[in-house]
């Protein structure tokens, strides 16, 4: 879902102590952040999808679904940085080693000052190497994964080969009839209309993680064209990557 306000960065806190959690969502919320609470480990992962969160506060213990496993799920689609919350110092030892992906781990009971800052550190960090993070769009084949900015799309394999298509080309215009071609080995079984719906699930799909522009446009009466924002405008350029 796209955020509809402001710039704010969005917190997602999963924690199933209640109090706690409105606790830190104030606290967050002072510091000029948006939250959402989750209090299900259940409800974690797809969570993180809906609400492509900016960061997310993970409690380990929770019930129906713990930390662990919620961080190791949400490693396989996003890159999000996640501060792993234990009630024990012990186990941040454990957590370590099991290498599960957590940008940084935090021991309960804490002060919700502390929270903040340690929000703040780690989103500096994840902002300050941007070379470390996909700046625009990566296409993965193999697994039919696309992301933008390290945010999964969640295509079907039609949709991510349309989009490949496009963006391996930009700014080159495909009409209907020459990604028909390109996708189904006999198109006498589709029409114009299928593309075209095709589509527009495709471009609702990129408009729920990219926030500020269209990557695919319509050309009237001709086709289709893929085009990223112009270097310059915005907060930098952006690129495409394919793998294989
Ligand atoms: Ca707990």
């Amino acid at each position: 879902m796209k955020p509809v306000e402001s710039s704010k960065q969005t917190i997602l806190i999963v924690e199933d102590e209640p109090q706690l959690a409105n606790l830190l969502r104030d606290y967050l919320e002072k510091s000029e952040y948006r939250t959402r609470i989750i209090h299900n480990g259940l409800q974690a992962v797809s969570a993180v999808r809906d609400f492509a969160p900016d960061l997310v506060l993970l409690d380990l213990m929770l019930p129906g679904k713990d930390g662990v496993s919620v961080c190791r799920e949400v490693r396989e689609f996003s890159k999000v940085p996640i501060i792993m919350a234990t009630a024990r110092v012990e186990e941040i030892d454990r957590l370590l080693g099991l290498e599960i992906g957590a940008d940084d781990y935090i021991c309960k009971p804490y002060s919700p000052r502390e929270v903040v800052a340690r929000v703040k550190a780690v989103l500096r960090r994840s902002t300050d190497h941007p070379s470390d993070a996909p700046t625009g769009l990566v296409l993965d084949e193999s697994r039919f994964l696309a992301e933008w900015k390290g945010k999964n799309m969640d295509l079907t394999a039609v949709e991510f080969k349309l989009l490949k298509i496009l963006a391996r080309d930009p700014g080159r215009i495909y009409s209907r009839s020459q990604l028909m071609d390109r996708i189904y080995d006999d198109h006498r079984i589709v029409s114009d209309r299928t593309i075209d719906s095709h589509i527009k699930k495709l471009r609702k799909k990129i408009f729920s993680v990219v926030e500020d522009e269209e990557l695919i446009h319509s050309v009237y009466g001709v086709g289709y064209k893929f085009e990223l924002k112009p270097p310059g405008e915005g907060e930098g350029s952006q690129t495409v990557a394919i793998h294989p």
